[in-house]
């Protein structure tokens, strides 16, 4: 693996005074981590700099072909001061899938988590001590040949930015109100939808757009091919509760392999939930709701954690979940992630990774 030469700032930034007020995405940290590639060489040239622009050709592919990706995670603050990540291995793994399926070279998982984990220990005095306040992590990598021909692009730039991020439920945990969408899908059969690509989230912002104006949070996708099968809820996995059983939309390559998702599977089964991973369509979810199988529902993400479920409308059907309140199974999930990633709750899985 190859060292990576660190450049300080001479001039760091202040530190947000009220980490309560944080937000999502707005800041960033006082270093970034870039690598390029280029055909024939590989990657080279891994180095943490100040944190700044980047000179770009206006010709530079990924603005035109959007052959980009990207992954989403966060370091957490342990009460002891410690740092740590939540099962980053997963992430580098899921960042070579998306690379394959998008012509982008792929690289070392140990590459990728020490560049992480280098670039969050410079600027470690950056994750927030508030609680369940985090270090919002972005890798990303983008095609930056100066070209417009349709082809993979023979050079690229991996970067690493770091955002300190608030809490995401600064006034407690409140169900969404969802709606099936019915007219745009994000994902096809054979297309993208199972690799983190910038793309998948251009398509999918019109409806998102939509449901707000409705009065909704988030919408719940449909399946591409027949518009029947329910896929993910926003951005984030789904999962319901029906008849004591947790069933979820089983990974059929338009759906995205969240960790959370994977988590929140293997935390169930190891509690002796039956968790059926298969395909559910609206029409077996709104009668299990009108019947009353249906006892809870929840999106799972690394933003939030899990976001329970407190409304659902299809066309002209609608249903509340669990009184619109945040049912048990939802809670102990959430209770249990956060407690591993902040470091409460004993980490029996080996899914936590200092820094
Ligand atoms: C990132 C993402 C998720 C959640 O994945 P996590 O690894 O749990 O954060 C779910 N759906 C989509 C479309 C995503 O982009």
């Amino acid at each position: 693996m190859q060292d990576i030469r660190i450049e300080l700032t001479k001039t760091p930034k202040a530190k947000p005074a009220d980490e309560n007020a944080l937000g999502f995405g707005k800041i960033f940290t006082d270093h970034m981590f870039l690598m390029n590639y280029t055909a024939g060489q590989g990657w080279h040239d891994a180095r943490i700099v100040p944190y700044g622009p980047v000179p770009m050709d206006l010709s530079t592919m990924a603005l035109h072909y959007a052959q980009e990706i990207f992954e989403g995670m966060k370091a957490y603050r342990v009460a002891d001061g410690s740092v740590q990540l939540f099962r980053p291995y997963e992430n580098a793994r899921r960042f070579n899938r998306s690379a394959e399926r998008m012509c982008i070279p792929t690289m070392e998982e140990e590459m990728f988590v020490t560049a992480i984990k280098t670039l969050v220990d410079v600027d470690r005095d950056w994750v927030p001590h508030a609680p369940e306040t985090s270090l919002y992590i972005r890798p990303f990598v983008f095609a930056t040949d100066a070209h417009l021909g349709v082809h993979a692009s023979k050079t690229y730039l991996f970067a690493i930015i770091l955002s300190p991020s608030g809490c995401y439920y600064p006034e407690g945990i409140d169900p969404v109100r969802i709606y099936v969408e019915s007219r745009d899908v994000r994902a096809v059969r054979g297309g993208t939808g199972y690799t983190k690509c910038g793309g998948n989230y251009a398509a999918s912002i019109r409806a998102s757009a939509v449901a707000e104006e409705k009065g909704y949070t988030q919408v719940l996708w449909l399946d591409g091919v027949e518009q029947k099968y329910i896929e993910e809820v926003g951005a984030m996995n789904v999962m319901f509760k029906i008849s004591g059983k947790v069933v979820t939309p089983a990974l059929n390559g338009s759906i995205l392999s969240g960790i959370t998702r994977k988590s929140c599977i293997e935390l169930l089964k190891s509690w002796g939930f039956e968790v059926e991973e298969r395909p559910i369509s609206a029409q077996e979810l709104f009668d299990a709701a009108e019947s009353g199988a249906l006892e809870e529902a929840w999106g799972t993400g690394t933003a939030a954690v899990v976001s329970p479920v407190g409304e659902m409308a299809w066309n002209d059907r609608s249903c509340i979940v669990n009184g619109g309140k945040i049912g048990p199974t939802v809670q102990k999930l959430y209770d249990t992630l956060t407690g591993i990633q902040w470091g409460t709750v004993e980490d029996t899985f080996g899914w936590t990774v200092k820094v």
